[in-house]
């Protein structure tokens, strides 16, 4: 058994003030295999102390000091990138060839693209050549970064730069179930030599330090990754504060497929639903296809899905993993079951374990079809390997359905007729839009309409969350 039980605090890694063990399960064969320790009350005063002090001088360093420290951990991130890799393949199932090309440098990819803004960024503004008021950007102060197990090190990097680079001091609580990412994320902070205080790592629970965290009155803002569910219960935590909250939450994405589509555009949704074993926010859960294909658009979805091998996490392949946890796995199946009893039609997957698999969380890539917008399948999001299809007649009936849900994060759209895409890609009222397959840059802003929150992460947006701007009058 790991022990991973210490936290990073003021530049040392020290025992937690009270013990409270919590262990690490593997998902593809439910053994656990690591311990850490589960913070308390104590535990976060004391880093929020020592992030307070550290705030003082990191707040003010040079532009040129923070871009050489971003750019050494860039470079100690790189030269373990197996270690994260397989890291992030035994706690959360990432299959481990999906885990280094998707996961591990998606990390990659945005401390390489923070740095790039950070060295373009003006902190200092001139208001109007005819005006004496002069703009100042500043780091906003002491913040609490929560991160989720879906995309461990995307998530962390998503919050730990732009905050590094603004400025800013921290805490990040890893997500419990998937922390040991975080942990080595820790050590490469560590290895990089950021001075004492100004990054801080506490594991803990929602309950416990994540609460502590958005109630701390001397934390000035939080940023969330996660379930709709638990950034409700941060926002109201942090409102006594007045602290900012940044919310990346849950999604219901659409995918209409006219029928002037790519022909590959049935499978390719299909294959973007099911890879990271469908925990993805923005993946495209609902799809939605024109009545004239719908027949031949069912047959190749289910051709497709059969096609997707589920195994181990541990092999090689482009297989998927098991999902997350037992909770996780309960939840899907259980909605996988409501999808049958409403009268949704199942055509590929169901609710048993794929053969072979029997222990370890995994879920077969399921696909239902007659799927209506009101079914608990199409609502709820499902957070696992699960398609819900839905017939459609005219592109603002199409649009209509993408569009009756809570959620407003990422929707799809496939068809050869440019002003066609573009107009609905306008019509979505969604944070993020894919055409025929296309994905976002780095340095793009990513973030929610409605329930799936609110800010940017990515880019000058995802800078700008983490910074007060201040207007003085008279600056010449
Ligand atoms: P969760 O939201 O409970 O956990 C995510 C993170 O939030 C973890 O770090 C957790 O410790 C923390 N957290 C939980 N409750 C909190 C609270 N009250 N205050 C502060 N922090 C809190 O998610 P879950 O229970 O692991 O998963 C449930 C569902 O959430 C999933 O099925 C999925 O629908 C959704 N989810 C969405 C995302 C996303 O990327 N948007 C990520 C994970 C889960």
């Amino acid at each position: 058994m790991l022990n991973k039980r210490q936290f990073y605090i003021n530049g040392k890694w020290i025992d937690p003030v009270k013990k409270n063990d919590f262990e690490v399960i593997n998902p593809s064969n439910e053994n656990s295999y690591a311990v850490i320790s589960l913070g308390s009350k104590e535990d976060v005063n004391n880093a929020v102390e020592y992030a307070k002090e550290a705030f003082l001088t990191w707040s003010q360093v040079d532009k040129l000091i923070k871009i050489n420290l971003l750019e050494k951990l860039l470079k100690i991130y790189k030269s373990r990138w197996n270690d994260i890799t397989k890291t992030m393949s035994e706690e959360m199932g990432a299959p481990i060839d999906w885990s280094s090309s998707a996961q591990t440098s998606s990390g990659f990819d945005h401390i390489s693209d923070f740095i790039k803004r950070l060295k373009n960024f003006k902190f200092e503004r001139e208001f109007d050549h005819r005006s004496n008021n002069y703009i100042i950007y500043e780091p906003i102060g002491v913040c609490g970064l929560i991160t989720p197990w879906n995309w461990p090190i995307n998530q962390i990097t998503l919050k730990v730069i732009p905050a590094l680079a603004a400025g800013c001091t921290m805490i990040l609580k890893p997500s419990e179930i998937a922390p040991l990412s975080g942990i080595l994320f820790a050590e490469i902070i560590e290895e990089a030599g950021f001075p004492p205080g100004v990054f801080n790592l506490i594991n803990g629970d929602g309950e416990g330090v994540g609460t502590d965290l958005s109630s701390h009155p001397d934390i000035d803002m939080i940023s969330f990754t996660g379930s709709t569910r638990a950034g409700k219960l941060i926002s109201k935590n942090s409102a006594e504060s007045i602290k900012r909250v940044c919310l990346e939450l849950g999604g219901k994405g659409g995918n209409i497929i006219f029928s002037d589509s790519h022909p590959e555009a049935v499978r390719e949704g299909v294959r973007n639903i099911m890879s990271n074993s469908g925990q993805s926010c923005d993946a495209p859960t609902r799809m939605l296809v024109e009545k004239s294909i719908y027949k031949r658009a069912i047959e190749e979805a289910a051709d497709e899905a059969n096609k997707i091998e589920v195994d181990l996490a541990s092999k090689k392949g482009n297989h998927i993993g098991p999902v997350i946890s037992k909770k996780q796995y309960d939840k899907i199946i259980d909605l996988i079951k409501s999808g049958i009893e409403q009268g949704a039609r199942l055509i590929a997957g169901g609710p048993e374990k794929p053969k072979g698999l029997e222990k370890g969380y995994f879920v077969k890539p399921t696909i239902f079809t007659d799927v209506s917008n009101d079914m608990r399948i199409a609502k709820e999001e499902i957070f696992g390997p699960v398609l819900s299809i839905i017939p459609f007649e005219n592109e603002n009936e199409a649009v209509s359905i993408v569009n009756d849900t809570s959620y407003g994060l990422g929707n799809y759209v496939q068809t050869k007729d440019k002003d066609k895409a573009r107009r609905v890609a306008k019509k979505f009222r969604s944070g993020g839009v894919y055409i025929n397959g296309n994905s976002a840059d780095p340095g793009t802003p990513f973030g929610g309409y409605r329930q799936s929150g609110n800010g940017r992460e990515g880019g000058n947006w995802g800078l700008e969350e983490y910074l007060e701007v201040k207007t003085i009058c008279g600056w010449d």
